[in-house]
């Protein structure tokens, strides 16, 4: 309908993004789930139409600028608005190495899907986003790992990117303050997905939680800040 609240999430096909997609349907907003891959983003978007959502594939690769467009093209034919964009595709592709050792190739790799993706994905859902009647909300999905302030040594090419994925957000949030957009990042925690592995102490139902959060509950005024488990933290 026409005033349904409406979700588009990147990396929706499995982990932390699906979760999220999961949560705002229960929540009744229409959901889009971003998958770079057909078959398993299709799946994602079918099993929660199965469960009564409504949900609707994208197909979206966040390194491809002609995906984005495309993707952004397929969605307004689909939807007037989009008052929440959840950048949630990411790689984490350091192995151990140091940053004596750091391989370029596979920090740009890591720039381009964690950090120049979601600059790309703001800037062409900007104009869906501004039609947004609740005012549109931004969040991007980062990690502890992305924080100066509590330094750890661990994989430089990610920690790296998500440093400077809340430095997008600063920027961001700055220049749509006039627009209503809200625009946050969040640490997740340590999360049991492919990514965080079978050991990792959070279900994704806790990961989604500030995430989902940041996307609906907390205050419009709230902005270019890093979040986890709804309190603000330094980075
Ligand atoms: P997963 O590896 O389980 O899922 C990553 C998702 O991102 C997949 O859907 C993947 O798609 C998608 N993706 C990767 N590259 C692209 C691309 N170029 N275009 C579109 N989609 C892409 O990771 P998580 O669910 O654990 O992570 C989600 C987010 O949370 C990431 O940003 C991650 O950095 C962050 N995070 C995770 C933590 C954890 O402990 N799990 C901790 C802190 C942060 P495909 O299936 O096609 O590969």
């Amino acid at each position: 309908t026409e005033h349904q609240r409406t979700a588009l999430i990147t990396g929706a096909n499995r982990g932390i993004g699906k979760e999220i997609a999961r949560q705002l349907a229960q929540r009744g907003f229409a959901v889009f789930i971003g998958a770079r891959d057909i078959v398993k983003g299709r799946e994602a978007a079918e099993e929660l139409c199965q469960a009564g959502f409504e949900a609707t594939f994208i197909q979206l690769d966040v390194t491809d600028p002609v995906s984005i467009r495309t993707a952004c093209g397929t969605f307004s034919q689909k939807a007037d608005h989009l008052d929440v964009l959840i950048n949630n595709a990411g790689i984490l592709e350091d192995h151990g190495e140091n940053i004596l050792k750091l391989n370029p190739e596979m920090l740009d790799r890591t720039l381009k899907a964690n950090v120049t993706g979601p600059i790309m994905v703001i800037q062409d859902f900007l104009q869906m986003l501004q039609k947004s009647k609740t005012g549109g909300r931004i969040v991007n999905v980062s990690s502890g790992v992305s924080s100066l302030a509590h330094m750890t040594t661990y994989a430089p090419a990610y920690s790296i990117s998500k440093t400077a994925l809340n430095a997008v957000t600063k920027q961001f949030a700055g220049a749509l303050t006039e627009h209503n957009i809200a625009v946050n990042c969040v640490d997740p925690g340590w999360v049991r997905t492919d990514m965080g592995g079978p050991s990792a102490s959070r279900p994704v139902e806790k990961g989604a939680e500030t995430i989902v959060w940041l996307a609906t509950d907390a205050p419009q005024s709230a902005t270019g800040k890093f979040w986890r488990d709804k309190q603000e933290v330094e980075w």
